[in-house]
C-alpha cells in the first residue's frame, strides 16, 4: 500500500488482527475500521480479506479475517480499552474463549514493545500459531521482526503446519464501505 507510514515522535506503529464469524461479517469488519479511525487509530496499511477455519473450538462458522497497520498516539492500555469499545459498538456479544464472535480485534505488535500483563500481552501470545493472523499480516508486514523470537512474519508463516485461509480480495472492493 502506498500510504504514508512515517511515525511522528509521539505515534506508535501498531498491527491489529480483526476477525468475525457471526452475522454480517463484512459489515462488522467495516464498522470496526471506521470506528478505529474515529477513535485515534489511523489506518495506513490494510490486508486483503480472508476466510479461515475456526480455531480452538471448531463447531462454529468460518471466520473472515484481516490485518491492519495503524498509527496512533494512544498508549498500549488505552488502545486496548479503545479496541474493547469498538468491539462493543460493532455488536460484540459476550461469548466463551475461542467461541463465535461478531468482531474481535487483537493487538499483534505494538512497535517493538514486549509486555506481559494479565490484561495485555504484546506481541500477542498466540499469533505465531495462527494462520488467520499470519496470512493477512503477510500482505502488509512480511518483514516485521517479532521482538521475542527475532523471526520475521514471513519466517513464522513458513513454520505453520497448516493454512486454512482463502483470499477473498479487498474488503472495500467487495461492497464498498458505506459512509
Ligand atoms: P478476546 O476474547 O480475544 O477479545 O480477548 C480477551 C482478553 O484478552 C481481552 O480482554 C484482553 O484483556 C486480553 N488480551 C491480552 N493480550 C491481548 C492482545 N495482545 N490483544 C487483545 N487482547 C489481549
Amino acid at each position: 500500500m502506498a500510504e504514508d507510514t512515517r511515525t511522528s515522535g509521539s505515534e506508535h506503529a501498531v498491527y491489529l488482527a480483526l476477525g468475525s464469524n457471526v452475522g454480517d461479517r463484512k459489515r462488522h469488519l467495516q464498522c470496526a475500521l471506521r470506528a478505529l479511525e474515529k477513535k485515534g487509530a489511523r489506518i495506513v496499511l490494510k490486508s486483503d480479506l480472508y476466510s479461515s477455519k475456526p480455531y480452538g473450538y471448531e463447531d462454529q462458522g468460518d471466520f473472515y479475517n484481516m490485518a491492519v497497520g495503524v498509527l496512533t498516539s494512544l498508549p498500549p492500555f488505552s488502545l486496548l480499552q479503545t479496541l474493547k469499545e469498538v468491539e462493543r459498538e460493532c455488536g460484540r456479544n459476550p461469548t466463551f474463549r475461542w467461541g463465535p464472535r461478531e468482531i474481535d480485534i487483537d493487538i499483534i505488535f505494538f512497535g517493538n514493545l514486549v509486555l506481559s500483563d494479565v490484561e495485555l500481552t504484546v506481541p500477542h501470545p498466540d499469533f505465531r500459531e495462527r494462520d488467520f493472523v499470519l496470512r493477512p499480516l503477510m500482505d502488509i508486514g512480511r518483514m516485521i521482526v517479532d521482538p521475542l523470537t527475532e523471526k520475521t512474519v514471513e519466517e513464522l508463516y513458513g513454520l505453520l503446519t497448516k493454512d486454512t485461509c482463502v483470499n477473498l480480495g479487498s474488503l472495500d472492493a467487495e461492497e464498498g464501505v458505506s459512509e
